[in-house]
């Protein structure tokens, strides 16, 4: 029998059982480190001489794993294998698909740890955001598993007489499915889950610096028996590999997460036809955010300043849904403010695999390298409060970095920065932070801290973003509680751990037999 669906819950490290666990893991991280990986194309291992190398954020010396790289007769050979493999699983049982989904996320529950520690070694997690992304990957399979049971059944349609009538959900075919390297298990675990329970066969193709995590989830298919070519493994710099998929005439659909300016790249590419093409591509991309936290002058401001430092500085501010800009009324903003610098200061800075670790290093040399010209700019633009410096010598490491007196304008409150830097910015009046809160060509998340309600009911009408908190941090969605995805350059708004977003990857058939 299929259980009430229930969110996956995060573990307390305080416990020493969870602690002890969690070490342990780490140290057979260590045991395992520097291992090769092959790609996987319709089930079958292929090495290639060409290899990416991941790289320990934390210590920058230490190899996590090398994965074959791709090239393009490599990424033909999956999309025919792909496309091989949708000749059959298309038309395999609904219920025997979302049964491979939970069969994975058994056994990804059962080795949470271990999934855990490899996101603190490869993405430079700490424990608590490591565990939440294996987390939200367990919800995502779990959901998708359960929500594919509904569009199974169909479409409801009007009974007409004389006729019997029913609109089917079936699948649109070969997907390409390219996640950034922010949530490498849980943002690819979703959008590939969701792909394939809908009848879908996918090319797996990781983020350059997190293709070990991917390698680990690719191994979870073949654990379960996935049949061979309905998931495939397919590593290789995206600026090689990714405009061929994509613009690969046997490719249906393309579901992408990551920056803007690939998501325009890959949606303004999907929509020439190439030769010998036959649909419409379609595309889900959910990019970038330039979230902003609106403290309101009647607000609990200990809560919005805890809620601001968490929503900014979790993974060093490497979030869609992080906290870059803090709008704060005039007449609280000193208060605010200083609440804010006292409780960044605190944060300790060390590498993710200490448990004591608040912030850890940022993902790689060019993340570094633009965080860091970002905080140039800022010295430019408004009063350094705190931070603004790199931290250690052995892992790319930056301070937590808070700027004041931004104006809404400045680079570093309308520029993407994808780090731990905090712009905050002083209104009027609420109606002006909500304009400076919409002013910026993203919609991705926003919270409000208020205590009055006519204030939050205007911010639920004209707040314009996908995601929207009151008096509670912009970061945390949770998979089927808040379905989540952006307005304008944010995306494509697709909701993903939504009730809706299997359809995004099944099309309706209607068939009418006359009686
Ligand atoms: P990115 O640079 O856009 O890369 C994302 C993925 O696209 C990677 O797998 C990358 O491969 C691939 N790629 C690069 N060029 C490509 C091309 N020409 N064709 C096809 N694929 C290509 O983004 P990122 O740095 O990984 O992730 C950070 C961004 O993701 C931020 O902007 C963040 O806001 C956004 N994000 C959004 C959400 C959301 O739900 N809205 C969630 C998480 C992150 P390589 O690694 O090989 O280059």
């Amino acid at each position: 029998m299929i259980t009430e669906y229930k969110n996956e819950p995060f573990t307390n490290f305080g416990l020493p059982a969870n602690k002890a666990a969690m070490k342990k893991a780490l140290a057979a991280v260590q045991l395992e480190k520097a291992a090769h990986y092959p790609l996987i194309i319709g089930g079958k291992a292929i090495d290639t001489e060409a290899r990416i190398t991941s790289i320990n954020p934390s210590q920058t010396s230490d190899i996590v794993g090398t994965v074959a790289r791709a090239n393009i007769d490599l990424a033909e050979k999956a999309v025919q294998a792909a496309n091989k493999a949708f000749s059959s699983w298309q038309y395999v049982d609904a219920a025997e698909r979302s049964l491979y989904l939970f069969k994975a996320s058994a056994i990804l529950r059962r080795r949470k740890f271990e999934f855990s520690a490899w996101l603190v070694e490869e993405a430079g997690k700490t424990w608590a955001e490591a565990d939440a992304d294996t987390a939200e990957a367990i919800d995502f399979m779990e959901y998708y598993a359960r929500q594919m049971d509904k569009y199974a059944k169909g479409m409801e349609v009007t009974p007409y007489s004389g006729e019997q009538n029913e609109c089917a959900y079936i699948p649109l075919g070969v997907g390409v499915v390219i996640p950034p390297w922010n949530f490498p298990l849980a943002i690819l675990a979703g959008m590939t889950a969701a792909a394939i329970v809908a009848g879908n066969t996918v090319i797996m193709k990781p983020a350059s610096s997190t293709p070990i995590i991917a390698a680990k989830f690719m191994q979870l298919w073949e654990e379960v028996s996935l049949p061979a070519g309905v998931v495939n493994y397919l590593p290789g710099s995206g600026g090689t590999i990714g405009d061929y998929l994509v613009s690969h005439a046997q490719v249906r659909f393309i579901n992408f997460t990551g920056s803007k300016e690939v998501g325009l790249r890959i949606n303004k590419l999907a929509a020439d036809l190439s030769p010998g093409q036959k649909w419409i591509k379609r595309v889900v991309a959910e990019m970038g955010g330039k979230d902003s936290i609106i403290v309101d002058s009647e607000a609990d401001l200990d809560e919005a300043a805890a809620g601001i430092v968490a929503s900014a500085f979790g993974f060093q501010g490497q979030k869609c849904s992080a906290c870059s800009r803090a709008i704060i009324i005039k007449d609280v903003y000193d208060a605010v403010l200083a609440k804010i610098v006292e409780k960044t200061k605190a944060l300790k800075i060390g590498a993710a695999s200490s448990p004591e670790s608040n912030i850890g290093p940022v993902i790689d040399e060019n993340s570094y390298k633009k965080i860091l010209s970002y905080i140039e700019i800022g010295k430019t633009e408004g009063k350094l409060e705190c931070g603004g410096s790199t931290a250690g010598e052995q892992g790319y490491f930056i301070e937590p970095t808070v700027f004041s007196g931004i104006s809404p304008e400045a680079r570093i409150s309308q520029e993407e920065i994808f780090g731990p830097v905090l712009a905050i910015i002083p209104a009027d009046d609420f109606d002006h932070a909500l304009a400076i809160a919409n002013g910026t060509e993203y919609g991705l998340t926003g919270a409000v801290y208020s205590k009055n309600r006519v204030k939050l009911e205007k911010a639920r009408r004209e707040f314009h973003v996908g995601n929207l908190y009151f008096n509670r941090k912009c970061t945390g969605a949770l998979v089927g509680v808040h379905p989540f995805g952006g307005f304008n350059l944010s995306g494509t708004d697709s909701k993903a751990g939504g009730a809706d977003y299997l359809l995004l990857f099944l099309q309706a058939k209607s068939i009418c037999e006359k009686l």
